[in-house]
């Protein structure tokens, strides 16, 4: 290396004892032992990146996130660190989530195809119906999809359930009612670490069928929002097809489990890149390569959220309905359900 030592002062940095292996680690110019360079990279917080708090018994406490390897101090938990509204990940010292002005933050890497207005989001609804017609369920109807704000949306449901509804945080509807809500025709720049420049226009919504619109939440990435335009079409299917008063378990399940069937579709075909780079007029260069396995793990993480949903409506309805169409085929489980409401067991 060039720089000679005493034996006694090459000391590791963790535990300033000194090195006498041959084979060390070095990080950032600091020689460590190869077994406390381990110790340390594990037990650091990945949000502060400082050695995680040990507890008065001396364990280290931490909390982590079931699905990425995110090990991070508990108090982050309520410390205002930022959270991306779309995977979860909590912000790390050095990153800049940026803020899409409404409470919500979103990572970078979920930036990337981050779909913002109405106009951009049409070449996204128009695969998601195709796949619904490859899958033999057409929709005759057709049902506008809108970008709506986090605030448009929540009135929105509090008008179309008249204020009864017990979903956390809702991310899409379908509206069957005559509303007025403001759609993002134009697409907000992006400055500085928000947004600039969102304008709504109040769209009427008219009813010339059953299903007046599908609106969904903006500012999500391609795959999440596909996921919700998914859900949401499949209760526009089930209304269309004259599906009706289905227990919520039902109805909602049979809708998670289209998001995810939709979800795997994506990623076992492996075009989510590159339709995202042809549909999208985002100005970010290269969304190929590297940029695809990016977005499967995005895309199995939607999937995993689906499945490990703890609601009995949403994770309990996904489990019976992914379980009944495993056993009879989705043909036969919708069928059943027509006829008798529930999932055939
Ligand atoms: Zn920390
Ligand atoms: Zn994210
Ligand atoms: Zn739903």
């Amino acid at each position: 290396m060039g720089i000679f030592y005493h034996p006694e002062c090459f000391c590791c940095r963790a535990c300033r004892y000194p090195i006498t292996e041959q084979e060390f680690s070095l990080s950032e110019k600091h020689a460590y032992h190869k077994n406390c360079f381990k110790d340390m990279i594990q037990y650091k917080c990945e949000v502060c990146l400082q050695y995680l708090p040990t507890n008065g018994a001396g364990l280290i406490e931490y909390q982590f996130h079931p699905f990425w390897p995110q090990k991070y101090c508990s108090v982050h938990e309520h410390d205002n660190t930022a959270r991306c509204c779309s995977c979860e990940r909590l912000e790390f010292v050095n990153t800049r989530y940026v803020s899409l002005g409404d409470g919500r933050s979103l990572c970078l890497e979920c930036m990337e195809s981050a779909i913002m207005d109405t106009g951009d989001c049409q070449p996204l609804y128009h695969t998601i119906r195709d796949y619904y017609e490859g899958m033999n369920m057409k929709l005759e109807q057709q049902v506008p999809m809108l970008l709506v704000e986090r605030k448009a949306l929540n009135e929105a449901i509090v008008k179309e359930t008249y204020g009864f509804h017990n979903m956390p945080e809702a991310r899409g509807l379908c509206v069957s009612e005559e509303q007025t809500v403001a759609s993002i025709p134009k697409k907000p720049k992006v400055g500085g670490h928000g947004l600039i420049g969102i304008r709504s226009q109040p769209q009427k919504l008219t009813r010339r069928c059953e299903i007046t619109a599908i609106l969904v939440l903006h500012g999500l990435p391609r795959l999440l929002t596909g996921a919700i335009i998914a859900h949401e079409l499949m209760h526009s299917w089930l209304r269309l097809k004259g599906y009706r008063n289905l227990n919520p378990e039902v109805e909602e399940g049979i809708c998670q489990l289209l998001s995810y069937m939709w979800l795997e579709s994506e990623i076992i075909s492996g075009t989510s890149s590159t339709s995202a780079a042809s549909s999208s007029s985002s100005s970010s260069a290269s969304k190929k390569g590297g940029k695809s396995r990016l977005d499967n793990k995005l895309g199995e993480f939607f999937m995993y959220q689906i499945a490990n949903d703890s609601t009995p409506v949403y994770g309990g309805g996904f489990r019976a309905a992914s379980a009944a169409v495993n056993n009879y085929g989705l043909r036969r489980t919708l069928d059943h359900i027509l006829l008798t409401g529930s999932f055939p067991v």
